[in-house]
């Protein structure tokens, strides 16, 4: 081989901007396109092989951060794909919509609010009749609102943080699962929160684990079916949800730092493995719990 053609070793702890960040306050849902530095969602890196040709995708928070960064990859890996997300993110959204389509692959945008069952139930039956079809199914949508102490904690913020993270999930999967053919995958973003979760995280790091758990057993109730259900763990990412009030600005500011590689993952980083739990390459892979957090090893 020519030594030109060998491609090149990529250094992990230089893979992407490493703190300090600078104060950058957003009202909650936030945008990718107000951060700084622009977090990197694999627009102009990715490349696809073929994995996933011809599949149906349905991704919830598919606009911005780790969803959009899945989006990317399903879509240069031969997918068609619906995305999810709050009308507020609209200006996010069409930018995942134009790159889905400079793919030459159908982009179906879907926007609305997931804490309502009503809305789940014809997100899905929107996807599917859209798509012609529904075989990935990425509950990735979250709420993130950090409070410092139980007193903090309205019973209106614990419930919208379980309707977003966990009700959901529950709604669309429940909506999916009767459209999915044997070799389909749906894929749960939990957190490393499920495992290791902080002080000022309560009602979010509970419902993190509350989906490491629900994928664990939805995997085995599938299993029969033939349909896999695996969740990703992220660690720290470099995501409007956290400095959209997700946490307090001087974490947002030093995000990543106490990660053995010295900062925060890039969303583009992690796509590869909601690739891979999509694929038939992974098969006999089910009711996992796959972390990328940059090496403090939660799970
Ligand atoms: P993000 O803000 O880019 O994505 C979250 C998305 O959730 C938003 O874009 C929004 O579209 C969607 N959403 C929130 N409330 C909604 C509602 N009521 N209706 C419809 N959509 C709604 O941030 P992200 O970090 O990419 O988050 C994606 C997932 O990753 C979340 O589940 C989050 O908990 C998880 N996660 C993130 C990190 C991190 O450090 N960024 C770490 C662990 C887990
Ligand atoms: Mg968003």
């Amino acid at each position: 081989m020519n030594p030109s053609d060998r491609k090149p070793l990529l250094d992990p702890r230089d893979a992407g901007p490493a703190p300090a960040f600078s104060r950058q306050p957003q009202q909650p849902p936030g945008l990718a396109s107000e951060m700084r530095p622009l977090p990197d969602h694999g627009e102009t890196s990715y490349r696809g092989s073929g994995r996933l040709q011809g599949r149906k995708a349905l991704v919830t928070g598919g606009d911005s951060g780790i969803g959009r960064a899945a989006a990317i990859a399903y879509a240069r890996e031969g997918a068609d794909v619906a995305i999810n997300y709050l009308p507020a993110e609209e200006s996010d959204a069409r930018e995942v919509i134009a790159l889905i389509e400079a793919e030459g692959r159908k982009a179906v945008a879907l926007p609305g609010d997931i804490t309502s069952e009503a809305f789940c139930q014809s997100l899905v039956e929107q996807a599917a009749e859209a798509l012609g079809g529904l075989d990935i199914l990425v509950n990735n949508a979250g709420r993130q609102q950090f409070a410092n102490h139980i007193s903090e904690l309205s019973s209106e913020a614990f419930d919208l943080t379980y309707k977003t993270n966990v009700y959901a999930m529950f709604w669309i999967t429940k909506a999916a699962v009767p459209l999915m053919k044997p070799g389909a995958a749906i894929i749960n973003t939990s957190s490393v929160q499920a495992g290791k979760p902080s002080e000022n995280l309560l009602d979010y790091a509970s419902t993190k684990a509350a989906i490491a758990a629900f994928s664990q057993a939805l995997a085995k109730q599938l299993a029969p079916q033939g349909i896999r259900v695996n969740a990703v763990a992220p660690g720290p990412y470099w995501t409007p949800l956290q400095s959209s009030g997700g946490q307090p600005m001087e974490k947002v500011m030093s995000f990543g730092e106490s990660a053995p590689l010295g900062r925060p993952g890039q969303p583009a980083e992690i796509a590869g493995i909601y690739v891979l739990l999509a694929s038939n390459e992974s098969s006999y892979t089910t009711g996992q719990i796959w972390c990328s957090d940059g090496g403090s090893g939660v799970f």
